[in-house]
């Protein structure tokens, strides 16, 4: 099964993809995870997607579509895949239709929406863990104690993301609704995409994905 979680920054996609991926025995990957994974570990990919990624704008397409078609070649996500990040705009959609033209396609589409003031007031009450990347919300889930992360396999660090300060936020958005808007259309249009309301609570929002996925 081949899905794709959509949604402003901030509205719990990473969350619900990693949850629904394991309901569905597939892997997930966040296209914006994978670009933090290349800057800790300080490679070429990372060092060009930080200047962008602090701004608030996309990372070039050539590159991010590089990235994930790595990440979806790679013979361990053949099965199926979650989707979180990505496509973001028109020539990613039609990048991973190519890619996915003799491997069944795309099954479903998911958008999660969230109205533009609850983004802002949940991304600027969100720590990110160093080491698992999990998101916590110091308004709705924080942690068991301040500044770690809750899971003692991981042991990490939690700290604010740079592009969740904000004046980088209101421009994540803008960027969002600007270039991402078409994209939903053209999965509207394909019959594929299902709305999800993304202000219930995480295990309401965790249900409806999985009707969503399984009709
Ligand atoms: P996220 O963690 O999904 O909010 O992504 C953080 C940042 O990574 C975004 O603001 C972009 O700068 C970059 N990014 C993530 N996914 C993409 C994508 N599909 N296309 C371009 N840039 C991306």
């Amino acid at each position: 099964m081949n899905v794709i979680l959509m949604g402003p920054p901030g509205s719990g996609k990473g969350t619900q993809a990693a949850s629904l991926a394991e309901k569905l025995g597939v892997s997930a990957v966040s296209s914006g995870d994978l670009f933090r994974d290349h800057q800790r570990r300080n490679t070429e990919l990372g060092q060009l997607a930080r200047s962008y990624m602090e701004r608030g704008v996309y990372v070039p397409d050539d590159v991010t579509i590089g990235m994930i078609m790595e990440w979806i070649n790679d013979p361990d996500h053949s099965s199926g895949f979650v989707l979180d990040g990505f496509p973001r705009t028109q020539a990613q959609a039609q990048a991973l239709d190519d890619a996915l033209e003799d491997r069944g396609g795309i099954d479903h589409v998911v958008l999660i929406s969230v109205s533009d003031d609850e983004l802002v007031r949940r991304l600027g009450g969100r720590l990110t863990c160093d080491g698992c990347q999990i998101p916590y919300n110091l308004n709705t889930s924080p942690p068991l104690v301040i500044g770690k992360c809750d899971d003692d396999d991981c042991d990490g660090t939690l700290y604010q993301r740079e592009d969740d300060k904000a004046e980088v936020v209101a421009r994540r958005i803008e960027v969002y609704n600007q270039e991402t808007q078409p994209i939903l259309d053209y999965y509207r249009e394909a019959g594929i995409l299902s709305d999800v309301d993304g202000e219930q609570s995480v295990g309401s929002v965790g249900d409806a994905l999985q009707s969503a996925v399984n009709a």
